[in-house]
């Protein structure tokens, strides 16, 4: 991806995490261009656009999507190849809530079905990533 062409990051996060997570973990790894965010780093004007899946099994997912493209077009002038959406690590990672979401692939295809570009990860706990090295998580993959 040429990351200097994005001027929109979204980041999906799981309904039932964001009950007990106020977010602050992906905004900050986006403001700080870490973790899956590194990739970013030379790109300081990009819009960072964080929203909630609606539940199982991503239920807002498709509707939000076509807002963002409606909005960044008209109030922004932003086409939809310059927004790329995150799918968060609440989502896709082994992690301090549950398992990988099993809904990964439909969410993905609605995503991709829309003309975006979509990436896994987000905010990387040193917990989390303690445990996949301890072999209690699940592996993941944060060049994917
Ligand atoms: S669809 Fe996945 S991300 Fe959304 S609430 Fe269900 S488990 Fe969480």
């Amino acid at each position: 991806m040429e990351s200097g062409k994005i001027k929109i990051i979204g980041v999906i996060q799981c309904d039932f995490a964001r009950e007990r997570c106020s977010g602050f973990g992906c905004v900050n790894s986006f403001t700080e261009r870490i973790d899956a965010f590194a990739r970013y780093k030379d790109d300081e004007k990009i819009m960072l656009v964080p929203f909630n899946c609606g539940g199982c099994p991503g239920r807002r997912i498709s509707r939000v999507a076509s807002n963002l493209i409606k909005r960044a077009k008209k109030k922004a002038e932003v086409e939809k190849d310059e927004i790329v959406i995150h799918l968060a690590s609440c989502i896709v990672t082994d992690n301090g809530h549950y398992p990988p979401c099993p809904h990964i692939d439909y969410i993905e295809k609605i995503l991709k079905r829309k003309g975006l570009k979509v990436k896994r990860g987000s905010y990387k706990s040193r917990t989390a990533t303690r445990r996949r090295e301890e072999g209690l998580y699940e592996s993941f993959d944060w060049d994917e």
